[in-house]
Order: structure tokens, then C-alpha cells, then sequence
């Protein structure tokens, strides 16, 4: 018997298990945090129209998109998540729209410093290899960027939209996410889902916040600066431990979230409808 014990390949706490399961069933039943405006009226489409990117989301937008795939040494991602990220393209950017995902530039491994805070280093690292700079995007054609590094300052990752100016106009953007590897690695140790399938629902959620979801007070989470989704199996949701607690059961069969939920997409196809009736009209960017 102890040899066989020795030769178990995960480490599984099957009383911790259980108490997840039972733990994560009852609070399963109860599937939102409270927004922060539960208002009977519909939240208005105008401001999902302004909030929500219509360039990759809007009939008539951008011509082209290149994801940008960049990674420290070390923390190239796996397929899953690349997976993963092609099937929301596919599914969200607007129709006509061509996109390619470009798994691009391997960062040298000596470029990567851990010491805290480590988000400055982040940043100097994107505009060096993967933006070339700051760089301006030809008329139609979109850009934007994946990095996928060791830390990030105990963040998953983040999304980032810097802006350059000149005066007061805006002349150039840089939009993206990273992902960090280390808090995945953790996951990937504590169960049997491996990093990929970890890093995939960050990159996802990240990309939900690149496209500007979520804003829409009747289903945004009641929390300072929140942007994310009320619904406990939304990628867009905050992972707190009662969202882990409830995507636990189906992470006991190799399921995690990977896309939007029904209100998420509804403020997408609103924010369409609102597009469409308004073309002639431009939408100023948030925050201009
Ligand atoms: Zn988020
Ligand atoms: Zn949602």
C-alpha cells in the first residue's frame, strides 16, 4: 500500500475536495454579486456605445486586427489559451473584420527583474519589444497586445489602454493585457487543471476588459472601480473566492469559464444595435 501511495501522481486532499464541492453547490444556487445599480430602467445604450469598442466590434469598424503575442522567456503560452482567445475573436469582433493572433517576440529571460514593484518593468518591456516604441496604426488596421510574463505584482494580469499626446489630441494608443505566470503556476499546483487552462481564463477576462466590458451599472459588480461582471460563471467577473467556490464543480471536470455571460453579450449586441442606427455619428473614446 505505501508503495502505491508513493507512486500517486497529484497529491489530491480529497477531504478538501469534498468540502469545496459541498461549499461551492450551496453557494452555486446564488449565481450574482449585487450590481450597482439594479434600476428598473435599461441602462442606457449610448453609454455602451461609448464604452464598448467599436472599432473591433461595430459593423463598418476596423479592417484588420493583430493580436500580438509577446512572452519573457519562460512563460510562452500554451495552446489552450491561444485556443481559447481565437474562439472569442471568432465569436465577438464584428463581422468582415480579419484577425490573426501572431505569437511574436521571446523576451530574454535576462531582461526580467522580480523585485517589486515590477509593473514599471512591465511597461518599459512592452513599448521596447512589443509596440517598437509607440507606435501609430495605419487607417483600418487595429493592434493589440498580449504579453505574458513571470509577475506581475500578485496581479493575474491586467488590461492597459496608454494613450501619447500631442497638445491636447491624441495621437497614438497602445492597448493590450498581461498575463502573469506565477499565480497560475499556484493554481496549476494546488488541483489537476494545468497552467494553460488557468492562463486561458485570464487572458480571456483580460480581453472582456480590452474590449470595454464592464460598465453597465444593472449587472457591474458593486465594488470601487469594479468593471466586472455580477455573475458568478461570467469570465468577467472579479475571482473572488465565492466565484471559485462556485466553478469549482465544473473545474472538477477540467471545465473553467471561458466566455461571456448572456449579459455581457447583451450589452455587446446593444451597443451594435446603437452603432448601426448612429453611423454617421462618431463616438468619442472614453475618457477624451
Ligand atoms: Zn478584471
Ligand atoms: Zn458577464
Amino acid at each position: 500500500m505505501r508503495g502505491r501511495a508513493r507512486n500517486l501522481e497529484f497529491p489530491i486532499a480529497w477531504n478538501r475536495v469534498a468540502a469545496w464541492v459541498l461549499i461551492g453547490g450551496l453557494l452555486g444556487s446564488a449565481c450574482a454579486y449585487r450590481p450597482i445599480d439594479p434600476g428598473t430602467e435599461p441602462f442606457p445604450a449610448s453609454t455602451l456605445a461609448r464604452d464598448l469598442d467599436r472599432s473591433l466590434l461595430a459593423e463598418g469598424g476596423a479592417d484588420r486586427l493583430v493580436v500580438e503575442v509577446d512572452w519573457v522567456e519562460g512563460c510562452k503560452p500554451g495552446p489552450k489559451t491561444i485556443a481559447g482567445l481565437d474562439r472569442i475573436l471568432d465569436k465577438y469582433l464584428a463581422d468582415g473584420l480579419d484577425y490573426s493572433i501572431e505569437l511574436d517576440d521571446e523576451i530574454p529571460a535576462d531582461r526580467w527583474d522580480d523585485r517589486e514593484p515590477v509593473l514599471p518593468l512591465i511597461r518599459d518591456l512592452i513599448l521596447e519589444f512589443a509596440a517598437d516604441g509607440f507606435p501609430r496604426s495605419p487607417p483600418g488596421h487595429e493592434r493589440r497586445y498580449a504579453i505574458f510574463v513571470p509577475a506581475a505584482d500578485g496581479l493575474n494580469g491586467f488590461a492597459f489602454n496608454w494613450r501619447g499626446r500631442e497638445g491636447a489630441d491624441v495621437v497614438k494608443e497602445l492597448k493590450g493585457l498581461v498575463v502573469a505566470r506565477e499565480p497560475h503556476r499556484r493554481y496549476a499546483r494546488r488541483t489537476w487543471l494545468g497552467v494553460d487552462k488557468f492562463e486561458r481564463t485570464t487572458l480571456i477576462h483580460e480581453f472582456g476588459h480590452v474590449l470595454g466590458l464592464v460598465t453597465n451599472d444593472r449587472h457591474e459588480m458593486n465594488v470601487v472601480e469594479s468593471r466586472h461582471c455580477t455573475r458568478l460563471g461570467c469570465i468577467v467577473t472579479r475571482p473572488t473566492t465565492r466565484v471559485i467556490l462556485r466553478n469549482s464543480i465544473p473545474g472538477l471536470f477540467g471545465v473553467l469559464p471561458d466566455d461571456f455571460c448572456k449579459l455581457c453579450r447583451r450589452d455587446i449586441e446593444r451597443a451594435r444595435a446603437y452603432w448601426a442606427a448612429h453611423e454617421t455619428t462618431t463616438v468619442d473614446e472614453p475618457g477624451l
